[in-house]
């Protein structure tokens, strides 16, 4: 069932194409993520989702409402946190946390308790002398402790360090467990991979690549570093095959996904001594867009 869908998002600021035809969809259950360069156009994208400005062209539905016209609606259902969390600086953390859960008539006493001690929080403390880190925390204790159908999240983490950025995934393990979905916008590339389902790639208001992690890998090239009895000296004579140095009987290369089988297969003649594959990260799909075809340019 469709959550969240986005079709054909347009959206300019005066000479500015913020938006250029964003299409997307967000199961039940499954966990979305949003990663794309500075200015891309993420913010802009929740900013519609949330109903807080009007799109140029194109519809956001979320739970099969429409984000500008039911975003009173919509919003008892969702969880918004953004990546600068400003909070009133004369409010202590856990009455911020009380009046977000409040407002959002909720009262799940025993989560948000349980909440505040896994992100280990100083929940006494005036907002005003939290650092950016604490004021994440504040905004994602108040968000999943609001228990909601979809969570909208804006680079939530930038501010964590790696222990709580570790809490925060299991948070979202947790919520997707229960079949809650979540759209996840970041700049970490290493809790993208981890944590979502599907993932888009966006660049200057456009999506440019979009899909699973698995089909997102066929684009780019696995690593091997392999040895043979034998010396396999045809090797550079193969399809998809970059980078390789060969020294003697070693070899290092990196490999279209696609013919990785076909390596193998001519190797194993030789009969192989050691044979390591590190599949290609995510990094390297994004740096493949950002340097070469996929650059400003
Ligand atoms: P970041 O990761 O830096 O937050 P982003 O992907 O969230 O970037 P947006 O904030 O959506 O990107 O910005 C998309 C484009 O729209 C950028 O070129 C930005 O300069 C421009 N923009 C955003 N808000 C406004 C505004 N209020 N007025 C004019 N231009 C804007």
């Amino acid at each position: 069932m469709s959550i969240l869908r986005v079709d054909g998002l347009v959206k300019s600021y005066g000479d500015v194409m913020a938006l250029q035809g964003i299409d997307l969809e967000v199961g039940q259950g499954e966990v979305y993520g949003f990663i794309g360069p500075n200015g891309a156009g993420k913010t802009t994208t929740i900013r519609v989702m949330l109903g807080v400005l009007k799109p140029d062209s194109g519809k956001v539905k979320i739970f099969g409402q429409d984000a500008w016209k039911d975003a009173v609606d919509i919003h008892k259902r969702i969880a918004y946190v953004p990546g600068e969390v400003s909070l009133w600086p004369n409010l202590t953390g856990g009455e911020v946390i009380d009046l977000f859960v409040k407002l959002r008539g909720s009262n799940h006493e025993s989560l948000r308790e349980e909440l505040i001690e896994r992100f280990e929080l100083d929940p006494s403390k005036k907002c005003g002398t939290y650092s950016k880190g604490n004021r994440q925390k504040v905004a994602l204790i108040a968000a999943f402790a609001a228990k909601a159908d979809l969570y909208i999240l804006d680079e939530p983490t930038s501010g964590l360090d790696p222990l709580m950025e570790r809490v925060f995934q299991e948070c979202i393990r947790e919520i997707k467990k229960e079949g809650k979905s979540v759209f996840l916008s970041s700049h970490i590339l290493s809790e993208v991979e981890r944590l979502c389902d599907k993932i888009s790639i966006i660049r200057q208001g456009r999506i440019i690549e979009s899909g699973t992690l698995n089909d997102l890998r066929h684009l780019t090239r696995t690593q091997i570093v392999a040895e043979t009895k034998n010396n396999a000296k045809e090797l550079n004579s193969l399809q998809g095959i970059y980078d390789l140095v060969i020294d003697s009987n070693k070899y290092r290369l990196q490999v279209e996904s696609a013919e990785l089988g076909k390596v193998i297969k001519y190797l194993s003649q030789y009969e192989i001594v050691s044979f390591e594959s590190s599949p290609p990260k995510l990094e390297d799909l994004f740096m493949h867009h950002y340097s070469g075809a996929g650059s400003d340019d």
